[in-house]
């Protein structure tokens, strides 16, 4: 069984970055919640600076398991525990330079083609909360 990575009860799988948003379905983006923690008032669905909380920790992780300026296509397979399916979707239309993919490029387009800062952790805080569906 899984448990809730803030409480410890029993958990279900959270996609940090949210498949709606084009998160990929593999361990690094999961997040183990309880139904209160993932779904409830001060879970990632309904508190948009908790949300980003988990964005900005998952785009660090990255940025600490892909440590290197570059990756091959193999190389990046077992660094990120994909299979070749889902490498295909994250490498496509990244420009691929003799070295291999750019690094970069690739958190970039894990993260949902997107680039996440702290400051965006406070930017929602006065919006009605997001309802997203995933
Ligand atoms: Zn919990
Ligand atoms: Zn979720």
């Amino acid at each position: 069984m899984n448990r809730c990575e803030v409480c410890g009860k029993a958990a279900d799988i959270h996609h940090i970055v949210h498949k709606s948003e084009g998160g990929l379905d593999f361990p690094l983006n999961y997040k183990y919640l309880c139904g209160e923690h993932h779904r409830g008032k001060h879970g990632p669905h309904r508190d948009n600076s908790i949300d980003i909380e988990y964005k900005l920790e998952f785009q660090y992780k990255l940025q600490q398991v892909l440590y290197k300026k570059y990756y091959g296509f193999d190389e990046l397979i077992d660094m990120l525990e994909l299979n070749k399916s889902k490498a295909k979707r994250i490498l496509k239309g990244l420009k691929l330079y003799k070295e291999g993919y750019y690094t970069e490029d690739i958190i970039y387009k894990l993260m949902g083609s997107k680039k996440y800062e702290e400051y965006m952790m406070h930017e929602y805080k006065d919006f009605i909360p997001i309802f997203y569906s995933v």
